[in-house]
């Protein structure tokens, strides 16, 4: 896994995910999370995970994510966690 990203690891960058999508994230954090997304395909495919529940959901503005909406991108994340669980991680 290629280590272009400095503060970030996996594990933050997919707790970032539903807040970017919100732009809840500060320009600090966001730039962080969009230059981790660069070197990481598998954030990449996440990301695309969480937006397509947002889209679905049809809740993209920023504080607008249900109850509902939020249980389910947990639940992506946490799959995902699983999922990368045991890959090599900084
Ligand atoms: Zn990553």
């Amino acid at each position: 896994m290629p280590l272009l990203y400095d503060d970030l690891v996996c594990r933050d960058a997919v707790e970032l995910a539903s807040d970017y999508l919100e732009g809840a994230l500060s320009w600090r954090r966001r730039r962080s999370y969009e230059r981790h997304l660069r070197g990481c395909p598998h954030c990449r495919a996440h990301l695309a995970q969480v937006r397509s529940i947002v889209t679905e959901l049809g809740r993209a503005e920023p504080g607008q994510l249900t109850d509902d909406a939020r249980a389910d991108l947990m639940d992506v994340s946490r799959r995902y966690r699983e999922e990368r669980s045991g890959d090599a991680e900084p």
